[in-house]
């Protein structure tokens, strides 16, 4: 009943040229597939142009963040409104770089999740352990603060469009990906504290990405766990190949 989703998160990367030639590249490549649904998340200011190469195709498009409020005076930031306007349907929230570099916490990330599901856009909110965390044993209760803190408050029928990702920090941008067994017994617990938090039918259909290091090589074994229902990617997003590869893991022969 999950639809597996492989996410594509550019991040601080391409310019307008760029992006014209990784869509060009990538929506032929992808577009008849249909039991697999892809996102591409790029900057805020290539949004627009996104969406008008996006239109009519099967590929979704995100945001890698978003402002708290509705509008007002918040230098810099970027509401949900402006968001859909420019052809988003999706964003990522609380990722390990926006917690780590920027300083996001559990209540920020909280109030922007809320304000992604008033707005119809439909978050991705992510969570994961830094490896400090990992060998002190505390890899769940690091998750398990995370998802209460960005959940804080929310009923069942606030979660019908919640995406999880599950991003370990050390398997972030180090090539080092997390086992197919680590990732699930991560996504189980997830999965389990959705059922416990908001109900069995949350729980089963709500998708639980796997991101860090994600590649062709990677991919197949993470797929074929059970509570792997997609990735989230960074570094092998930007090129078409190794994006494709990803989106058609298993039949890449
Ligand atoms: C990410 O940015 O969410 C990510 C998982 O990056 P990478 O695939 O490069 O590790």
């Amino acid at each position: 009943m999950r639809q597996p989703l492989i996410a594509g998160n550019w991040k601080m990367n391409l310019v307008r040229d760029e992006v014209v030639s990784l869509l060009d590249a990538l929506v032929p490549a992808v577009d008849g597939v249909e039991d697999r649904d892809v996102l591409v998340c790029p900057a805020f200011p290539y949004l627009a142009l996104a969406a008008e190469r996006l239109s009519g195709t099967r590929v979704r498009l995100g945001a890698q963040d978003m402002g708290w409020e509705a509008k007002g005076a918040f230098t810099g930031a970027v509401s949900p409104a402006m968001l859909a306007d420019c052809g988003a349907t999706d964003v990522i929230l609380g990722h390990s770089e926006r917690r780590h570099v920027f300083g996001e916490d559990d209540a920020m990330i909280r109030r922007k999740v809320g304000c992604a599901i008033d707005a119809g856009i439909r978050p991705i909110l992510c969570v994961g352990e830094t490896l400090d965390e990992r060998e002190a044993g505390e890899t769940w209760a690091v998750i398990e603060r995370q998802l209460t803190g960005g959940l804080d408050g929310l009923d069942a029928a606030a979660c019908d469009t919640l995406t999880i990702a599950y991003e370990p920090v050390w398997a972030i941008g180090t090539g080092h990906t997390a086992t197919p067994a680590q990732a699930q017994e991560v996504h189980r617990q997830i999965r389990g504290w959705l059922a416990e938090r908001f109900g069995d039918a949350v729980a089963a259909r709500t998708r639980i990405l796997y991101g860090g290091s994600v590649n062709p090589k990677t991919i197949d074994g993470l797929m074929a766990e059970s509570d792997v229902d997609g990735g989230l990617v960074g570094g092998a997003s930007l090129k078409a190949a190794d994006f494709a590869q990803l989106v058609n893991y298993g039949r890449n022969g």
